[in-house]
């Protein structure tokens, strides 16, 4: 039958540019496709395909497909074929895995259209769909999402509502022309620093999730729009921190010592440290005192620090001041505070 809807739409000759086959229930694609090696754009939208012909691998110079709202289970392994390929949706099927190596060939695709369907985890190779600006998988059951993100350097419009996760990858600093990020309906529990290196990003949703405060760069984001309802985002009150002896482990107080003395320019040290490679690393982790300036490894207070939203932030509720997470280097410190900044109660 397909092959028939297809010979309907062929009339204008095998030139054919464009073919659209949109709601005709057809549940097998036509295997014809492969006499249209031109062509440029095919919509199957609202079929009800389960499966990808081979034949498609000869449409090279496909610019864009649209497999939206049909019965696919896999982002198809012929799409690799697909060279050409600027735009794919693949909306409303019941995809919850990719094909091996079907990224492999997608090197000029610019959207990708995921949304509503059972993905739980992407692959890696993600990263490898290096032209992508738009990439929309709104409404699956993501749980995380692969550092490998960050490769996508062009991506523009990234949108992850509607899934589970828990955490965001430090990795998407990386995305440095990312205007619009949307995390709406999600667990996530806090935002990565990272995120405050976005200097584009204008459109911020993290609605509904369960945030508390935000990393200490957030309020310096160039934000147009932020979004942050249903979040128990801490309020201004007092707590008093009580203080506690602080015992330091050996670890703590060797990369205490190492990283100021760094910060210092120690050169003797400065010279050493490269000898251990490992040692390096871990003190690559080390976090700035916000009062002191000087750096810890795994011992700190947890404050919050209120600050006044950006004028220009168009925000989606009344929200006066913004909690942001501040870490502090010890007890001593935290009796230097100023007004603005409170202890964070352990639970
Ligand atoms: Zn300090």
């Amino acid at each position: 039958m397909a092959d028939r809807w297809l010979v309907r739409a062929l009339k204008g000759g095998t030139n054919t540019k464009i073919i659209t086959l949109n709601g005709k229930n057809i549940t097998k694609m036509p295997s014809a496709l492969e006499k249209l090696p031109g062509l440029k754009t095919l919509d199957l939208q609202n079929n009800q395909i389960s499966k990808v012909c081979p034949e498609i691998s000869t449409l090279t110079q496909l610019i864009v497909l649209n497999l939206g709202n049909n019965h696919l289970e896999e982002v198809p392994e012929e799409m690799k074929y697909l060279t050409s390929l600027r735009k794919l949706h693949l909306f409303k099927n019941r995809i919850s895995r990719f094909a091996s190596g079907t990224c492999d060939g997608l090197q000029n695709l610019i959207l990708l259209n995921l949304n509503n369907n059972r993905l739980s985890c992407l692959p890696q190779e993600v990263g490898r769909l290096k032209s992508l600006i738009y990439l929309s998988i709104n409404n699956n059951q993501l749980t995380s999402i692969p550092a490998e993100l960050g490769h996508l350097t062009d991506l523009s419009d990234l949108q992850l509502n509607y899934n589970q996760l828990i955490c965001i990858p430090e990795e998407i600093k990386f995305l440095k022309k990312l205007q619009k990020l949307f995390l709406a309906r999600n667990n996530i529990e806090a935002l990565p620093e990272g995120i405050c290196d976005l200097k584009k990003l204008r459109i911020l949703d993290i609605a509904g999730n369960i945030i508390q405060t935000f990393p200490p760069g957030f309020k310096d984001l160039q934000l147009k729009e932020f979004y942050c309802e249903g979040n128990p985002l801490l309020v201004q009150k007092p707590i008093i921190a009580v203080p506690q002896e602080e015992i330091w482990s050996l670890q703590e107080i060797t990369s205490r010592f190492i990283m100021n003395e760094l910060a210092e320019n120690n050169s003797f040290i400065m010279q050493t440290i490269e000898l251990y490679p490992e040692a390096k690393n871990i003190i690559s982790q080390g976090k700035k005192c916000s009062i002191c300036g000087k750096f810890f490894f795994t011992i700190w207070l947890e404050c919050v620090q209120f600050v006044p939203p950006s004028k220009k932030w168009k925000i989606s509720r009344n929200l006066d001041l913004v909690p942001l997470q501040i870490l502090l280097c010890s007890y001593q410190c935290f009796n230097r505070r100023g007004p603005n900044l409170f202890g964070i109660a352990q639970v």
